[in-house]
């Protein structure tokens, strides 16, 4: 019998694995994104305790489901195509930390350049204060991210805007 991830999924490979906010509760509910643009499945899958169930931006979930609480709440099963998930990151947070829009640039090698420019700024602007900036966590995965990019491999781009995302729940 599948798992009720693998039903929710229509069974497909797993495109990422996010922390979308920081929170110490248990998930007791699976939330069931909408469906996938194209075939069978959920485009992700959440779960989330009973405060962020009710209160979370930015998740709107097709359907909620009971959990009997094994992961942490904030824990995203993405299943989208790694462009999506590119354009999720931008939409959630890297557009509002860095002030880097997608519509406003010519592909995902040229936003996480920018990006990327943008942070190793910040924190050369702290060093020079004598400051330790929060974003310097950020610096060899964003870096990681734009390089993959550039060569066109969007999966780990995405995979590394992943590890950025939960550094970013630290800001
Ligand atoms: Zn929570």
């Amino acid at each position: 019998m599948p798992s009720i991830v693998q039903e929710l999924s229509g069974q497909r490979d797993l495109g990422g694995l996010r922390m979308v906010m920081e929170c110490p509760a248990e998930a007791t509910v699976l939330r069931e994104g909408p469906a996938q643009d194209s075939g069978v499945g959920a485009a992700w899958l959440a779960y989330l305790c009973p405060a962020h169930a009710v209160g979370l931006d930015g998740w709107p979930g097709a359907a909620d489901h009971l959990d009997p609480g094994t992961m942490s709440c904030g824990t995203v099963l993405d299943y989208r195509s790694a462009e999506q998930q590119l354009q999720s990151h931008a939409d959630l947070w890297l557009t509002s930390l860095t002030g880097v829009d997608p519509a406003a640039h010519d592909g995902w090698a040229d936003v996480l350049d920018q990006a990327d420019r943008v942070l190793l700024a910040r924190v050369d602007e702290a060093a020079v204060a004598g400051e330790d900036s929060p974003l310097q966590n950020m610096l060899a995965f964003m870096d990681v991210a734009q390089r993959a990019a550039a060569r066109g491999d969007l999966r780990v781009a995405a995979t590394s805007l992943a590890y950025c995302e939960t550094f970013a729940q630290g800001l």
